[in-house]
């Protein structure tokens, strides 16, 4: 499960049944059994925590495809056993390319006698030790550009807080502190913009040519910054941003050395603090100590000549698909997704919640019990107890936990047509059921799955205390089903303290739990099949997006969080939202939004911080190949 997003369930719940202590009937076993032996061996440090692009996902996919294999299933892409297989690209890493530079030139301040200056000194800076490029720097070469001196480089609308305010960047680097005035408090206002994509934004918002930071650490290699890192769903930043040491920053900023440079740390993060509380209350106030870093002669004499490489490694990644035929000569051309994601975090990093990272996430929970899910899923239909007259289309995916990169693969090359897939069911983190609460989300998505899940919680042997969530948007591989108007159910047993951490271990699974749900699933799936009518497509309510990010407005797009590389494409709009009444609709790239370039998401979140409700602002997109300009007035969130 994907953990940006998936704090937005829950808001609107709906509770049904109520949680019965029976006795499982026997039989249960062998089932159970199954499942532990799938949870463990995909959870097994062997598997090292199923990273897309790594070996250990490329274990995990083989694993399923041969049990695909041998519970007999149709590979769709031909008979051998990478016939199941549907790969689709990804970016694993970024590495340093073979031209990153930076040199330092300064010309002496003009002395009587010398009115040329005192001649030029030059300072290269060493890769590695004294700086290095961000996984997400654009590729660039600059040439002797002036240096500004913006504090932490924020620009916080919602804060009422610019850095920038005064400074004219046109044409000039912008050299910045890492963090924000309040340091690393995970819980002061300016928390989200520890993110250095904001900085980035920012800068290129206001005009600089590149963007420079000033590490936290005073040991280089101990700065998080100076580990190259690379996030799929965001792309590039529009700018080279580099980090610097603070060594080579006190060079920079002509201070004597490290302990000066905190000492106008402090300063400037003080300053900070009563510049924001004084526009707060309506006055202007200056910022003194940032203006006098920037007339310094030191930095005005300054110039910076840089160059940025960074190469994108591809990867491998593999959705797993097996198909079971249906029985009825005509509804057999129809057909039921069964998915879950196989990925999960390897070994910490993006999206890990652990301390610090390398040690091996295990993902049982997340999702390896979703896998074994679709594995005993299969077993069963198989087995002809539980013959389907429709088609089973049985996939897990890859690149969940990076922004739902295989499902949104898949549904954009689907292997049968999406018009005759009738439902997916996605299983995301079914192996903690506890006090038997289960939740059961797109239950909005099609008109008829309440009554369909009330039957078949009666038709099952085992009562759950259920919550219905409506939405089918959400923060699993459903949600891009759901985008292509497939009405989706997702299923989930909730999130707990080991959730993103290495110790969501095998041990930790309910599996006489699982085990009960998925015979609540396969009834499900039956009671779908019988229905000759395939399901009808419902837009469901929303949750309440955004609320987490802190922003005030509401437009009502759903952005695809995998393609968003030359703007923000949205795979669709909320019905009766802002979005909606402006005409947006699923496809459309927004480029520009209230003034500012959208490149990508962090850009369109930024401008969305900017954003009053009630405000009418511009909003320009690509339609196809056609640029189109449309009006649109946020709403207030409530
Ligand atoms: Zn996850």
């Amino acid at each position: 499960m994907r953990q940006k997003i998936f704090s937005f369930l829950l808001i609107f719940a709906f509770v049904t049944g109520g949680a019965a202590q029976q006795k499982r009937a026997s039989g249960g076993g062998a089932a159970e059994a199954r499942l532990r032996a799938s949870v463990s061996y995909l959870a097994s440090d062997k598997l090292d925590g199923r990273r897309t692009g790594t070996e250990g996902a490329r274990a995990a996919a083989s694993y399923i495809a041969s049990q695909f294999a041998r519970l007999g299933l149709k590979p769709p892409g031909g008979k051998s056993k990478t016939g199941y297989m549907q790969s689709f690209p990804y970016v694993s890493g970024v590495e340093l390319g073979k031209t990153n530079a930076v040199t330092l030139t300064r010309r002496a301040p003009a002395v009587e006698g010398e009115p040329l200056g005192g001649g030029i000194t030059t300072l290269d800076l060493r890769l590695g030790d004294d700086w290095t490029p961000l996984g997400f720097s654009s590729n660039e070469k600059l040439y002797t550009l002036p240096l500004s001196f913006v504090g932490y480089g924020i620009t916080a609308g919602d804060l009422n807080y610019d850095d920038y305010a005064g400074a004219t960047l046109q044409d000039r680097i912008a050299l910045v502190l890492e963090g924000t005035p309040d340091g690393d408090n995970p819980h002061g206002d300016f928390a989200r913009y520890t993110d250095v994509r904001w900085k980035a934004v920012a800068a290129r918002d206001h005009g600089a040519k590149a963007l420079v930071i000033i590490a936290a650490e005073d040991n280089f290699r101990d700065d998080r910054l100076s580990k190259l890192s690379y996030d799929n769903a965001a792309g590039d930043a529009g700018l080279p941003v580099i980090v610097i040491s603070r060594q080579a920053a006190a060079q920079v900023l002509g201070v004597s050395g490290v302990p000066q440079l905190a000492e106008l740390e402090k300063r400037v993060a003080s300053a900070a603090v009563t510049r924001r509380s004084a526009t707060n209350s309506g006055g202007s106030a200056t910022y003194p100590i940032m203006d006098a870093v920037n007339k310094a002669s030191f930095l005005e004499q300054s110039r910076l000549t840089l160059a940025t490489s960074i190469v994108r490694k591809d990867a491998p990644a593999d959705n797993v698909i097996g198909i079971l035929e249906g029985s009825d000569p005509q509804l057999k051309k129809e057909f039921i997704v069964i998915g879950a994601h196989y990925d999960h975090l390897g070994r910490g990093g993006e999206g890990s919640l652990a301390a610090r990272a390398g040690e091996v996430h295990h993902g049982a929970d997340d999702n390896a019990s979703g896998v074994a899910g679709v594995l005993e899923l299969a077993r069963l239909f198989k087995s002809g107890k539980l013959k389907t007259r429709r088609s089973l289309l049985f996939i897990t995916f890859a690149g969940e936990e990076e922004g739902l990169l295989g499902s949104n693969y898949y549904v954009n090359h689907p292997v049968v047509p999406l018009a005759d897939t009738v439902a997916m069911v996605n299983m995301d983190m079914i192996g903690r059921l506890k006090d038997e609460k289960l939740i059961i989300g797109g239950v909005g998505t099609s008109s008829g799955w309440r009554d369909l899940l009330t039957m078949a919680a009666r038709s099952t042997e085992q009562k759950f205390a259920t919550t219905f969530n409506e939405d089918g948007y959400g923060p699993s591989d459903h949600s891009s089903f759901y985008s292509k108007q497939v009405p989706v159910l997702f299923f989930w047993t909730g999130t707990h303290e080991d959730y993103h951490k290495p110790s969501d271990t095998a041990d930790k699974i309910n599996y006489e739990g699982e085990a009960q749900i998925i015979s609540l699933i396969s009834n499900v799936v039956t009671l779908i099949d019988q229905t000759r009518e395939r399901p009808a497509y419902a837009v469901a309510k929303s949750e309440s997006q955004g609320r987490t990010m802190g922003f005030k407005v509401y437009l009502g797009t759903i952005p695809n969080y995998a393609d968003s590389s030359d703007g923000l494409k949205l795979d669709g709009v909320r019905d009766d939202s802002p979005a909606a009444q402006a005409g947006l609709k699923g496809g459309d790239v927004i480029v520009k939004l209230a003034g500012r370039d959208v490149h990508n998401v962090y850009d369109y979140t930024y401008a969305l911080g900017e954003m009053k409700a009630g405000v009418e602002y511009e909003v320009e997109l690509m339609r196809g190949t056609e640029r189109v300009k449309l009006k649109i007035t946020p709403a207030a969130r409530k």
